[in-house]
Parts: structure tokens; C-alpha cells; sequence
């Protein structure tokens, strides 16, 4: 499996989640000693168990382990933002978005899908060769992704892992889970396979939203240095002319970037 688990350090649970197995275990305890505060500690095992779960469903949430959603302060400092691109690559919109990133020089993060790259390889070699750079978002994009267990999770993201580093030329630094969704044992299996996990600082829920300038405005709305941004160049939402959205709003939104004088770059570059 190609990986940069050499480079990783071992797995530390947050603080959090160490926190949840020390109630757990008082719990218990507490219950074999005095079987009459079973309500209680049933009470806080309920409530810790809803905290794990809203920890998972919150794409943002840091309660589960690190998880980037915003470049550094000295990325933002030099006034950076990433543009994230989800889902691809796309045979039909994948080549547009890079006709209009190189006609404005400017470098994107695409987290593929290993089982869309590996149909569409080319493509994959295309967004490399262009100075892009190919992160993981999983093999499949299982919708039940946030529900698989630690070897599960290995397995889906160590296979994408082979795929794109195998079609990139260069292994995937970075993760991110389709809609962002996850449970405690992501952060396991991402320390395993040496990946650090992203979502976002904003998106424009370019897959549904048809409406270019209502996409837009999502994105540029608060636009700060710093900020990472989610567009899709899969699953992109046609409007009603059948052009993807996506298509309509990057030119706008690389305008936009320009004449707030932000600078798009790669994750990698803005984290090295
Ligand atoms: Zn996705």
C-alpha cells in the first residue's frame, strides 16, 4: 500500500474521544457499585454517545480528531486560499476547469475518487502534469462511508491511496470524506495511512444548487485569506441552458479572488 505511514507519528485519540472511554468506564463502574444510579449513568452515556455522533455529522467539528478548515495563519498571511475540487474527474468537466484554471495560472487541490480515476487515467495525469495536485476522497464515495468500521476505512481509502498515487505519480497527502461525514475511527485509520483530514472553510453546494450566482455568493461571502473552498468538478448540478454550474461560477469566482488581490494555491503549497 503506498502511503506515508513512515513518516506518521502513531495514533492519539483526542482529547475528546479519551475523555468519552474514561466516562464510559465510570459509568460502568459506577453502576456495579450502586446499581441504584443506573439512570445517571445511563443519562451520560446517552448524552457523551449524541456529542460522538454530532462530532461526526459536523463536516467541521474537531471533536473527533485534527481537521483542517483553514489554511494556516501564515498561508493567510500571504494572503492564500485553496480551491478544493471533489468528486472528479469528470470526462466532461474536468478538462473545462483546467482550460480556465491554466488561462489564469492558477493551481488547484482535486480530491478524486479512486475508482473514478483509475476509468478516467488520462484525466488524472492531465491535472498532475498541470502543477494540481491529486488528493484522496475515498475509492468508492460510499454513501454509508461515515458508518464503516476501522478495517473498513483502511481499506477504502489505502485502495484509492494505490490508485491515485499509482496514476498522480506522487501519493495523497491529504483526506477528505465524502459530505465530510465520519465517526472515531476515521482518525484512526487516516493516522494509519499517514493522511491528514480537510473539509472547508465554505461551499456553494454546487452538486444541487443550480443557481450560478447564488452558488457564488455562498463562496465569496466573508471571503478572507486563509479560507479553503469546496467546489465539485463531479456530480456538478447542470442549470437549466445544461451547462454545469460549476463551469459558470469559477470564472467568477477566480475574478473575485483576483480583485480581492487572495492568491489560489495547493494545500501542499500553502502547508509546506
Ligand atoms: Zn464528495
Amino acid at each position: 500500500m503506498r502511503d506515508n505511514r513512515a513518516m506518521s507519528p502513531p495514533w492519539r485519540p483526542t482529547r475528546f474521544l479519551r475523555g468519552s472511554v474514561a466516562l464510559h468506564a465510570a459509568a460502568l463502574a459506577g453502576v456495579a457499585l450502586g446499581p441504584e444510579l443506573w439512570p445517571w449513568a445511563l443519562g451520560a452515556v446517552a448524552a457523551n454517545q449524541a456529542a460522538i455522533l454530532a462530532g461526526g455529522l459536523l463536516p467541521r467539528s474537531r471533536l473527533l480528531g485534527p481537521n483542517l478548515t483553514r489554511l494556516p495563519a501564515r498561508a493567510a498571511a500571504r494572503g492564500e486560499v485553496a480551491l478544493s475540487l471533489d468528486d472528479g474527474p469528470d470526462p466532461e468537466v474536468t478538462p473545462r476547469v483546467l482550460e480556465l484554471l491554466a488561462e489564469r495560472g492558477v493551481r488547484a487541490t482535486f480530491f478524486c475518487i479512486g475508482e473514478r480515476a483509475a476509468r478516467h487515467p488520462a484525466l488524472v495525469r492531465a491535472i498532475a502534469d498541470a502543477g494540481h495536485k491529486v488528493e484522496n476522497h475515498t475509492l468508492r464515495h460510499r454513501h454509508d462511508f461515515a458508518l464503516l468500521g476501522p478495517r473498513r476505512f483502511l481499506r477504502e481509502i489505502g485502495a484509492a491511496q494505490d490508485t491515485l498515487a499509482a496514476l498522480a505519480g506522487e501519493a495523497p497527502r491529504f483526506f477528505r470524506a465524502p459530505a465530510g461525514m465520519r465517526n472515531p475511527f476515521l482518525d484512526f485509520a487516516l493516522a494509519r495511512l499517514g493522511l491528514q483530514l480537510v473539509s472547508w472553510t465554505r461551499r456553494g453546494y454546487d452538486t444541487r444548487n443550480a443557481d450560478a450566482a447564488d452558488v457564488l455568493a455562498r463562496l465569496t461571502r466573508d471571503l478572507a485569506p486563509g479560507d479553503i473552498l469546496l467546489l465539485h468538478d463531479g456530480n456538478a448540478v447542470r442549470g437549466a441552458d445544461g451547462v454545469p454550474v460549476l463551469l459558470e461560477v469559477l470564472p467568477r469566482l477566480l475574478d473575485a479572488l483576483a480583485a480581492a488581490g487572495l492568491r489560489p494555491v495547493t494545500l501542499r503549497a500553502a502547508l509546506d
